[in-house]
C-alpha cells in the first residue's frame, strides 16, 4: 500500500512542508488539511502592503490552487481535523471523512487572544491575523477615520503605521512602560516610541483597557484610567495562543507549544511538529523555545518534512525576525534578553543602528533599525557562540565581517 503523510493546518508551515516532501521525493499520498477557506499563505504582507491597499492578497498565496493539484498534494481546505487517533493515526474531519496516514504533521500556529473586556464583540472591534482580518482592517482604515489599537507589539505597531499612513486618527495603548518592551527593553522600545509619535500616532503607555463603548458599532474605548477615547475602529493586537488543542487531545507532551524534540518529532513516535505551535530545544539558544516567525515557520517545517523521510540532521537555527513600520525596517536575530549588556553602532537620533545583546562577551543577538546588513554580518557569531570584543561591535570603521581576525 502507497506510504501517506498528513499535514494538520494548510498555511506558511504546512504548506512548506508539503512542497518539502514532494521535493525531496516522497511519491505517496500527502493530505494538507486546513481549516481556512484560502490556500497557504504567508501572513507578513497583510499587516503591511495588504494594509496599505499596495497588494492584492491573492498575492500571499504560496502557490496557485493548481499547484498543489498539479504536486499531487491534496489540498481539503475549510476542513477542521477534530480528532487525532495516535495508535492508527487516523485523522478525523468536521465533514465527517477519515484520513489514515503513516505519520502525522502538526503546523497548527497560533490564533490570536482575545481580549477579555466588555464590548469587544461589538462591530468595528477587529483582530489580524487571517487574510479575511485584513481585508476587514484595510476597508476600515478610511481618512480621518479615528482608530484605537490595543497592544503595541509587532502586529499593534504595523498596524498602527499602515492607519496612520492611511491618514486616520491614531491611539495606541500598551500596558507597559514602552511598546515592545519586553522583547527590546527600555531603550529602544522607547526610540520605537517616539518614531510613532513623531507620525502623528497618540501612543498612550501604562495604559490598560476597561471596556469598550458603543451602541452595535463600536464609538469609544475606556481605558483603565477612565479616559475615553473615540473610535470607529478598534484593532486588537494582544499576541497569540499556540493551538494545541489537537495535540492535548492526542495525549501529547504540551507546554507552552507542543513539544519537539530535535527532529521535530512529538512525544508520541510518528507525530510530529513545526511552526508557530511547536516547541523545540534550539542549541544556539541554550534552550527551549516557540518562536513566531515567517522564517521559522518555513525552515522548521522543511526540517520536519526530511525528518519525516529519515532525514538524521536536528533543527538548528539563528532566529530572524522582521518588521516594517513607516520607512523604518527593522531587524532581528537571535532572541533579544533586555537583561543582556547591549552595544550601539551607529547613531540613535537618525534612527539607523544597530544594538548588539552580549551576555559574557558571546552575541546572543542583534536588532538592527534600518541596518539589515548588520544584521547579516553578524547571524554567524550568533550561531558559532564566539566572545566578541564590545569596543569592535561599537566602532563603525571595523568591518563586522572581520571581527576576532
Ligand atoms: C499579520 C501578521 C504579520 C506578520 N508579520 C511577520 C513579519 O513581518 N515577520 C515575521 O518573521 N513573521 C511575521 N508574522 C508571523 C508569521 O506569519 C507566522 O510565524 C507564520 O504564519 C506561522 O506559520 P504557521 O503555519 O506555523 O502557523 P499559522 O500561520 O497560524 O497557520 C496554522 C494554520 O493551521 C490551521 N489549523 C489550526 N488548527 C487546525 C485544525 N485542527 N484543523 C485544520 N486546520 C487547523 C489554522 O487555521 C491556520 O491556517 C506575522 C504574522 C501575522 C499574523
Amino acid at each position: 500500500m502507497k506510504e501517506s503523510i498528513a499535514v494538520v493546518g494548510a498555511n506558511l508551515a504546512g504548506g512548506r512542508a508539503a512542497q518539502t516532501l514532494r521535493k525531496e521525493g516522497f511519491e505517496g499520498d500527502i493530505h494538507l488539511i486546513g481549516m481556512e477557506s484560502h490556500p497557504p499563505y504567508e501572513r507578513p504582507v497583510l499587516s503591511k502592503e495588504v494594509l496599505l491597499e499596495n497588494c492584492d492578497p491573492a498575492q500571499a498565496y504560496l502557490q496557485t490552487e493548481d499547484a498543489w493539484e498539479q504536486q499531487g498534494i491534496q489540498l481539503r481546505l475549510s476542513t477542521v481535523v477534530t480528532r487525532i487517533h495516535r495508535q492508527s493515526r487516523q485523522l478525523e474531519l468536521s465533514d465527517g471523512g477519515l484520513v489514515r496516514a503513516n505519520k502525522v504533521l502538526l503546523c497548527t500556529g497560533g490564533r490570536v487572544r482575545r481580549l477579555p473586556v466588555p464590548g469587544a464583540e461589538l462591530e468595528g472591534v477587529e483582530y489580524l491575523r487571517t487574510i479575511d482580518d485584513a481585508v476587514a482592517v484595510r476597508d476600515r482604515l478610511q481618512t480621518g477615520a479615528p482608530v484605537v489599537v490595543i497592544g503595541g507589539g509587532f502586529i499593534g505597531a504595523e498596524v498602527a503605521a499602515c492607519a496612520k499612513l492611511a491618514g486616520c486618527e491614531v491611539t495606541m495603548l500598551e500596558a507597559e512602560e514602552v511598546p515592545l518592551w519586553r522583547v527590546l527593553g527600555h531603550e529602544l522600545g522607547g526610540i520605537l516610541c517616539g518614531i510613532h509619535r513623531d507620525q502623528g500616532v497618540h501612543v498612550k503607555t501604562k495604559t490598560t483597557v476597561d471596556r469598550i463603548e458603543g451602541n452595535g458599532r463600536v464609538t469609544n474605548v475606556v481605558t483603565s484610567e477612565g479616559e475615553r477615547i473615540e473610535a470607529s475602529t478598534v484593532v486588537i493586537g494582544v499576541g497569540i495562543t499556540p493551538a494545541t488543542e489537537l495535540a492535548e487531545g492526542a495525549g501529547l507532551e504540551v507546554g507552552n507549544g507542543i513539544m519537539v524534540n530535535g527532529f521535530c518529532e512529538t512525544s508520541i513516535p510518528g507525530i510530529y511538529a513545526a511552526g508557530d505551535v511547536a516547541n523545540h530545544p534550539n542549541a544556539i539558544l541554550g534552550g527551549r523555545v516557540r518562536l513566531e516567525s515567517w522564517q521559522n515557520a518555513q525552515k522548521q517545517a522543511a526540517a520536519a518534512a526530511k525528518s519525516m523521510l529519515g532525514e538524521s540532521k536536528a533543527f538548528n537555527d539563528v532566529p530572524w525576525f522582521w518588521s516594517d513600520q513607516y520607512d523604518l525596517n527593522i531587524q532581528m536575530s537571535g532572541q533579544p534578553d533586555p537583561t543582556d549588556s547591549i552595544v550601539y553602532r551607529g547613531d540613535k537620533s537618525s534612527r539607523s543602528f544597530s544594538a548588539f545583546f552580549l551576555r559574557d562577551g558571546v552575541l546572543r543577538s542583534v536588532v538592527a533599525f534600518n541596518r539589515a546588513r548588520d544584521v547579516k554580518r553578524t547571524m554567524t557569531y550568533i550561531a558559532s557562540r564566539q566572545i566578541l570584543e564590545p569596543a569592535q561591535l561599537g566602532d563603525e570603521s571595523v568591518d563586522l565581517r572581520r571581527l576576532g581576525d
